[in-house]
Protein backbone atom coordinates (compact mmCIF):
# COMPACT_ATOMS: atom_id res chain seq x y z
CA UNK A 1 0.00 0.00 0.00
CA UNK A 2 2.61 2.39 0.73
CA UNK A 3 4.40 2.47 -2.50
CA UNK A 4 0.88 4.04 -3.80
CA UNK A 5 0.52 6.59 -1.38
CA UNK A 6 0.89 9.22 -3.62
CA UNK A 7 -1.98 8.20 -5.54
CA UNK A 8 -4.04 7.04 -2.32
CA UNK A 9 -3.69 10.27 -0.33
CA UNK A 10 -4.98 12.04 -4.19
CA UNK A 11 -7.76 10.16 -4.17
CA UNK A 12 -8.76 10.76 -0.72
CA UNK A 13 -7.94 14.34 -0.44
CA UNK A 14 -10.60 14.78 -3.71
CA UNK A 15 -13.63 12.43 -2.15
CA UNK A 16 -13.17 13.76 1.42
CA UNK A 17 -13.50 17.66 0.55
CA UNK A 18 -17.39 17.09 0.74
CA UNK A 19 -17.43 15.86 4.11
CA UNK A 20 -17.50 17.72 6.78
CA UNK A 21 -14.65 18.06 9.13
CA UNK A 22 -14.23 15.81 11.88
CA UNK A 23 -15.06 17.17 15.80
CA UNK A 24 -11.15 16.34 16.66
CA UNK A 25 -10.13 18.65 13.48
CA UNK A 26 -12.75 21.25 14.70
CA UNK A 27 -11.29 21.27 18.12
CA UNK A 28 -7.67 21.71 16.70
CA UNK A 29 -8.06 24.65 14.43
CA UNK A 30 -10.51 26.63 16.79
CA UNK A 31 -8.15 26.27 20.12
CA UNK A 32 -4.81 24.86 18.70
CA UNK A 33 -4.31 23.19 22.02
CA UNK A 34 -3.07 19.72 21.79
CA UNK A 35 -4.45 18.77 25.23
CA UNK A 36 -8.52 19.62 24.27
CA UNK A 37 -7.55 17.16 21.29
CA UNK A 38 -6.40 14.48 23.41
CA UNK A 39 -9.65 15.10 25.22
CA UNK A 40 -11.91 15.13 22.57
CA UNK A 41 -10.48 12.34 20.69
CA UNK A 42 -11.11 10.00 23.83
CA UNK A 43 -14.81 11.22 24.27
CA UNK A 44 -15.33 10.61 20.44
CA UNK A 45 -14.63 6.99 20.08
CA UNK A 46 -17.78 5.46 19.14
CA UNK A 47 -19.97 8.93 19.52
CA UNK A 48 -21.57 10.65 17.44
CA UNK A 49 -19.63 14.40 16.56
CA UNK A 50 -22.71 16.30 17.78
CA UNK A 51 -22.63 14.63 21.07
CA UNK A 52 -18.79 14.95 21.64
CA UNK A 53 -18.91 18.50 20.72
CA UNK A 54 -21.76 19.36 24.00
CA UNK A 55 -19.98 16.89 25.74
CA UNK A 56 -16.52 18.44 25.03
CA UNK A 57 -17.79 22.03 25.49
CA UNK A 58 -19.57 21.42 28.81
CA UNK A 59 -16.29 19.80 30.01
CA UNK A 60 -13.91 22.53 28.48
CA UNK A 61 -15.70 25.17 30.77
CA UNK A 62 -14.96 23.42 34.08
CA UNK A 63 -11.54 22.04 33.10
CA UNK A 64 -9.40 22.91 30.23
CA UNK A 65 -6.23 22.09 32.18
CA UNK A 66 -5.01 18.40 33.02
CA UNK A 67 -4.70 19.93 36.44
CA UNK A 68 -8.00 21.08 37.04
CA UNK A 69 -9.95 18.14 35.04
CA UNK A 70 -7.96 15.96 37.56
CA UNK A 71 -9.27 17.31 40.59
CA UNK A 72 -12.97 17.15 39.66
CA UNK A 73 -14.71 14.23 41.36
CA UNK A 74 -15.59 11.22 39.11
CA UNK A 75 -19.23 11.16 38.93
CA UNK A 76 -18.73 14.94 38.26
CA UNK A 77 -17.05 14.14 35.35
CA UNK A 78 -19.40 11.65 33.87
CA UNK A 79 -22.44 14.04 34.59
CA UNK A 80 -20.82 16.24 32.19
CA UNK A 81 -19.79 14.09 29.23
CA UNK A 82 -22.95 11.96 29.73
CA UNK A 83 -24.10 10.31 27.05
CA UNK A 84 -21.10 9.50 25.29
CA UNK A 85 -20.45 6.25 24.58
CA UNK A 86 -18.99 4.61 27.36
CA UNK A 87 -19.14 7.36 29.56
CA UNK A 88 -18.65 5.64 33.20
CA UNK A 89 -15.15 3.83 31.41
CA UNK A 90 -14.02 7.79 29.60
CA UNK A 91 -14.38 9.12 32.55
CA UNK A 92 -11.86 7.13 34.59
CA UNK A 93 -9.28 7.09 31.36
CA UNK A 94 -9.51 11.04 31.59
CA UNK A 95 -8.60 11.30 35.00
CA UNK A 96 -5.86 8.48 34.56
CA UNK A 97 -5.04 9.96 31.28
CA UNK A 98 -4.52 13.49 33.01
CA UNK A 99 -2.31 11.73 36.17
CA UNK A 100 0.01 10.67 33.45
CA UNK A 101 0.21 13.70 32.03
CA UNK A 102 1.22 15.43 35.18
CA UNK A 103 3.09 12.83 36.65
CA UNK A 104 5.24 11.74 33.48
CA UNK A 105 4.76 14.06 31.04
CA UNK A 106 4.94 17.57 33.42
CA UNK A 107 1.59 18.07 32.09
CA UNK A 108 2.09 18.49 28.50
CA UNK A 109 0.83 16.50 25.99
CA UNK A 110 3.90 14.56 24.35
CA UNK A 111 4.36 15.11 20.63
CA UNK A 112 4.31 11.38 19.07
CA UNK A 113 5.74 12.14 15.67
CA UNK A 114 8.32 9.38 15.78
CA UNK A 115 5.77 6.51 16.29
CA UNK A 116 4.60 4.00 13.62
CA UNK A 117 2.63 5.82 10.81
CA UNK A 118 4.78 8.79 10.85
CA UNK A 119 7.77 6.06 9.97
CA UNK A 120 5.75 5.12 6.64
CA UNK A 121 4.16 8.17 5.77
CA UNK A 122 6.17 10.80 4.10
CA UNK A 123 6.28 13.93 5.93
CA UNK A 124 4.41 15.57 3.24
CA UNK A 125 0.95 14.68 4.36
CA UNK A 126 1.48 14.71 8.40
CA UNK A 127 -0.67 17.53 8.97
CA UNK A 128 -3.39 16.04 6.66
CA UNK A 129 -3.22 12.06 7.12
CA UNK A 130 -5.34 12.11 10.36
CA UNK A 131 -7.44 14.39 9.00
CA UNK A 132 -8.59 12.40 6.00
CA UNK A 133 -8.74 9.01 7.66
CA UNK A 134 -11.33 10.33 9.87
CA UNK A 135 -13.49 11.74 7.80
CA UNK A 136 -12.87 9.16 5.26
CA UNK A 137 -13.76 6.75 8.41
CA UNK A 138 -16.55 8.32 9.06
CA UNK A 139 -18.30 8.24 5.66
CA UNK A 140 -17.35 5.64 3.66
CA UNK A 141 -14.89 2.85 5.65
CA UNK A 142 -16.99 2.33 8.26
CA UNK A 143 -15.92 -0.01 10.92
CA UNK A 144 -18.83 -2.38 10.87
CA UNK A 145 -19.56 -2.73 7.01
CA UNK A 146 -17.11 -0.29 4.92
CA UNK A 147 -18.95 0.59 1.68
CA UNK A 148 -16.24 -1.13 -0.45
CA UNK A 149 -18.46 -0.77 -3.18
CA UNK A 150 -18.13 3.13 -3.44
CA UNK A 151 -14.31 3.63 -2.11
CA UNK A 152 -12.06 5.10 -4.16
CA UNK A 153 -8.73 3.80 -3.46
CA UNK A 154 -10.82 -0.02 -3.17
CA UNK A 155 -7.86 -1.32 -5.98
CA UNK A 156 -5.29 -0.32 -3.24
CA UNK A 157 -6.91 -1.61 0.03
CA UNK A 158 -6.00 -5.61 1.18
CA UNK A 159 -9.54 -5.43 3.54
CA UNK A 160 -7.57 -7.07 6.36
CA UNK A 161 -9.96 -7.96 8.75
CA UNK A 162 -12.85 -7.07 6.28
CA UNK A 163 -16.06 -9.72 6.57
CA UNK A 164 -18.59 -7.64 5.70
CA UNK A 165 -18.90 -4.62 3.69
CA UNK A 166 -21.39 -2.68 1.09
S1 LIG B 1 -12.14 -1.61 3.52
FE1 LIG B 1 -13.42 -1.03 1.77
S2 LIG B 1 -14.06 1.09 2.19
FE2 LIG B 1 -12.30 0.64 3.53
S3 LIG B 1 -10.51 1.36 2.38
FE3 LIG B 1 -10.77 -0.82 1.91
S4 LIG B 1 -12.01 -0.88 0.06
FE4 LIG B 1 -12.20 1.18 0.93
Amino acid sequence: MTKNIDKIIKLLKKDCGKYTNPIVTEVSDLTKDPFKVLISCVLSLRTKDQTTAKAAKRLFEKADTPQKLLKLYLKEIEKLIYPVGFYKTKARNLKEICKDLIEIYNGEVPNDFEDKLMKVIPKKYWHDYNDLLVKFGQNVCLSVSPLCSKCVVNKYCPKIGVKRSR
